[in-house]
């Protein structure tokens, strides 16, 4: 039986790509293996949506290369990084043995069949489910990916060239598989997709996130439902009201907006309106813990804009903010813009951002000292020295790998992926210190 080891690049709904790529591939009757040095086949599943991505995703071919020239596996590349370098892959990576974009990951397995390259196989758009699917982590978390492509056009972003318009699943496929996770142990499902609260407008005629996240929250066993990836102008009250009557969705948003000033927004093409749609969210649910992400040094931005950023950042609103310096594509509409700014004043200002945030974030922990909080616990190894237990998991405003940790130190060992409570006692960087009551 052949061996096929995928590695993911890139996001979340790479990962679940990744995941239904080794479902497909099992189900033709591969055998699945973690080891790239004891694969047959190799299949690297690529991000490209700006500089840095790229270059990894390279890094990561060559790297697989120079395993095939040891070992003989056949080596292929998915995804972003083929749609958007398309027929050039043929002279960039001359020694792989085929590749296919965004849209046809499925015909992988009749690629490796067959042998050989096959230009055709390059429309945008995703690998948005099957029915089988190879979970990638032992934690009873995991994410649903709701839609893909997008129907914006962010003047900076290069995403809906390579992953077309927006693609919702039904409510029913969607409601399937999550009922699926939920049997075999799956306990917090995190929602994704390019832009999760525009869902189901291209299949229902309307924002349908609502009816979704109502019908996830019947399913017995989901103990917490968590969104990313919220746009400003499609976050509805009926959303807000479901966030509300369903306690099993985390009081939690992931909400990208970029920037605040209205002078680099329209330069972005974006909401001007972000800031009262972040008002409307906090009045109508004032401990909704939000996260976004913030773009600074984006062409035109002035140092009036970078301030009124950070006073709007000061105010609250986020506990969790991501700041990139803004990174030119030459394939998005943004790099022809006037008024480019140095990549140091755009790393300086994202300091300058960061800084804010965190005594933003500091504040906010220091208000709910001393409170119990509930988490999940991801990882619990002994220590040398004293014999404790170093113990790490999140609490229902930490997403995966985005947030930080609880981290706490225990005379027992905890389970991973069982709920315990502990009481807060401070931070380190962004990670939250808590203590354990007798267990
Ligand atoms: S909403 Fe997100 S994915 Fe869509 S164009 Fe804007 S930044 Fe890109």
């Amino acid at each position: 039986m052949q061996k096929v080891a995928v590695v993911a690049l890139g996001c979340p709904k790479n990962t679940v790509e990744a995941e239904y790529l080794l479902g497909v591939f099992r189900g033709k009757g591969f055998a699945i293996t973690n080891n790239i040095e004891e694969a047959d086949i190799a299949v690297i599943h690529t991000c490209s949506f700006i500089k840095t991505a790229k270059e990894e995703s390279e890094k990561t071919i060559r790297a697989v290369l120079s395993v095939k020239k040891k070992t003989g596996l056949r080596a292929y590349v998915s995804g972003c990084l083929p749609q958007l370098l398309q027929n050039k892959m043929n002279s960039v990576f001359p020694e792989i043995d085929g590749y296919v974009g965004t849209g046809t990951l499925k015909e992988l397995p009749r690629l490796v069949f067959n042998k050989g390259f096959d230009k055709s196989l390059l429309p945008p758009g995703g690998l948005n489910e099957s029915k089988y699917r190879v979970l990638s982590s032992s934690l009873p978390s995991t994410y649903l990916k709701i839609a893909e492509g997008c129907g914006h056009k962010c003047s900076f972003c290069i995403i809906p060239s390579l992953r077309g318009g927006y693609e919702s699943r039904t409510i029913e496929s969607l409601v399937d598989e999550a009922k699926s996770l939920a049997d075999n142990g799956i306990k917090e499902l995190i929602l994704i997709a390019q832009d999760a609260t525009s869902y189901g407008y291209d299949i229902y005629g309307a924002f349908a996130l609502d009816k979704l996240l109502s019908k996830l929250a019947n399913i017995k066993g989901l103990k917490w439902i968590r969104l990313l990836y919220a746009y400003p102008s499609s976050v509805t009250d009926s959303l807000l009201d479901v966030f509300k009557e369903r306690k099993n969705i985390c009081n939690y948003m992931d909400i990208p907006i970029q920037h605040i000033s209205k002078n680099v927004l329209s330069a972005m093409r974006r909401p001007l309106n972000t800031a009262s749609i972040i008002d409307k969210i906090k009045n109508k649910l004032p401990d909704i813990v939000l996260r976004t992400s913030i773009i600074t040094g984006f062409p035109g931005e002035t140092k009036r804009d970078i301030n009124e950023l950070i006073s709007f950042l000061e105010r609250g609103y986020f506990q969790y903010v991501g700041v990139f310096e803004y990174s030119n594509q030459k394939e998005a509409d943004s790099s022809k813009l006037k008024k480019q700014i140095k990549n140091s004043v755009a790393v300086d200002r994202r300091t300058l951002v960061e800084n804010a945030q965190y005594s933003v974030f500091k504040s906010q922990i220091d208000k709910i000292k001393g409170n119990d909080i509930e988490f999940i616990v991801e990882n619990c190894s002994q220590k040398i020295s004293d014999s404790k237990y170093n113990i790490t998991g999140r609490c229902y405003f930490q997403a995966p790998e985005i947030d930080g940790n609880i981290t706490l130190l225990s005379d027992k060992p905890l389970k991973s992926g069982e709920f315990y409570s502990g009481k807060i006692k401070g931070v380190k960087g962004y990670n939250i210190k808590v203590t354990i009551g007798e267990i």
